[in-house]
C-alpha cells in the first residue's frame, strides 16, 4: 500500500506522488503574503495548474517556474480570485513561447470559452497586444533573439466548457470533474480529481461539503480545500453557505476515506491564529509542498 506524507523533505524520485505548488492559497480580499487562489501540481514533467488568480504569472516565475512549462489549466469557476490573472498568463506564455512548446489547453465550467475568446479572440479585448507583436518589426525581432521563427504565430490554444465526468485521460495521468456547490445558479463550479499509477489528488476549489465532491474524493491520498475561516465564526456570520470552514474541510476528508490527511490551505485571516480542537492538517504559508509516498 502507499500513503502519502505531506512534507517538504527529498524523498526518491520513485516515492514522489507530485509536488504542489501552492502561488496562491488567499481570498478576494487582498493581503501583502496573499491573495485569491492558484495551484500547480507537477507529475514528473507535466505541470497541471488549478486557477489562475491575482498575479499567478509572476507567482509562477517567482517560485521558480515559467509559464511556457504549463500545458494544461483547469478553472474550478470564474471568481476574480480565481481567474483574474487568465489574460496575463495566457499572453504571457504565448509571447515567451518560440515554438517548441506545445498547445496550451484549457478545461473549464462555463462560462470558461466565453471569456477566453472575449479576452484573446480575433476581436477580444486583448487581441490588439497579440496582432501588435505579430505584425510590429521590434516585437518581430524580439520573437528571433529569442529562438523564434517568422512569420510569428498568432495567439491560439485549446479550450473547451466541461462539467462533470473525464476531463481528459493522458497517458500517465486522468482528471476527472465533480459538481462542486459554491455560488449556483450564478457560476458553476467543479472539483477536480488527478488519478496517476503514483496516486490520487483532489481540488476541491470554492464549495461547501458535498455529496458529489465526497463521491469523487473516495479514497484519495490527497485533499487540497480552499479553508474559508473558522468553522463557528462562519456559522455566527453567515459565511459558511457555498464554502468550507475548518471543521468541514477535516470532515470532507474524513466522509471521503482520504488515506492519510486532508491538505488545508488557509485564509488569511486564520494566518494569526490557533487551531482549534479538531482541526488539522493546517499548512503554514508555505509555496511548495511534495507530496511523498510511503510504501508498506
Ligand atoms: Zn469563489
Amino acid at each position: 500500500m502507499k500513503y502519502p506524507n505531506c512534507q517538504t523533505d527529498n524523498p526518491e524520485e520513485n516515492d514522489v506522488l507530485g509536488i504542489i505548488y501552492l502561488l496562491g492559497t488567499g481570498t478576494p480580499t487582498p493581503t501583502k503574503s496573499r491573495f485569491g487562489t492558484s495551484y500547480v501540481l507537477q507529475l514528473d514533467k507535466d505541470y497541471l495548474m488549478f486557477d489562475c488568480g491575482p498575479a499567478s504569472t509572476h507567482k509562477l516565475v517567482k517560485i521558480g517556474l515559467f509559464p511556457t512549462q504549463i500545458d494544461y489549466l483547469f478553472f474550478t469557476h470564474h471568481h476574480f480570485d480565481h481567474n483574474s490573472d487568465y489574460p496575463c498568463f495566457l499572453l504571457c506564455r504565448w509571447d515567451q513561447s518560440i515554438g517548441k512548446e506545445r498547445r496550451l489547453q484549457v478545461w473549464g465550467p462555463p462560462p470558461t470559452k466565453w471569456i477566453t475568446e472575449r479576452l484573446i479572440g480575433l476581436d477580444g479585448a486583448f487581441s490588439h497586444d497579440w496582432k501588435a507583436r505579430v505584425k510590429a518589426q521590434v516585437s518581430q525581432n524580439v520573437h528571433v533573439n529569442r529562438g523564434g521563427s517568422l512569420p510569428r504565430p498568432e495567439l491560439s490554444l485549446n479550450v473547451r466548457d466541461v462539467g462533470p465526468g473525464k476531463v481528459i485521460e493522458h497517458n500517465r495521468w486522468i482528471v476527472t470533474a465533480a459538481r462542486a456547490h459554491h455560488v449556483e445558479p450564478w457560476l458553476e463550479s467543479l472539483a477536480y480529481r488527478v488519478d496517476s499509477d503514483k496516486g490520487s489528488i483532489v481540488f476541491a476549489g470554492d464549495t461547501s461539503p458535498c455529496e458529489s465532491v465526497t463521491k469523487l474524493t473516495h479514497g484519495a491520498d490527497v485533499l487540497v480545500v480552499n479553508c474559508w475561516d473558522h468553522q463557528k465564526t462562519m456559522e455566527v456570520n453567515g459565511e459558511a453557505p457555498g464554502q468550507t470552514g475548518t471543521l468541514d474541510a477535516a470532515k470532507m476528508a474524513r466522509d471521503a476515506s482520504v488515506k492519510n490527511s486532508s491538505l488545508l490551505t488557509l485564509v488569511p485571516i486564520l494566518v494569526s491564529r490557533a487551531p482549534e480542537k479538531g482541526e488539522y492538517g493546517i499548512l503554514p504559508i508555505s509555496t511548495k509542498v511534495k507530496l511523498s509516498l510511503v510504501r508498506n
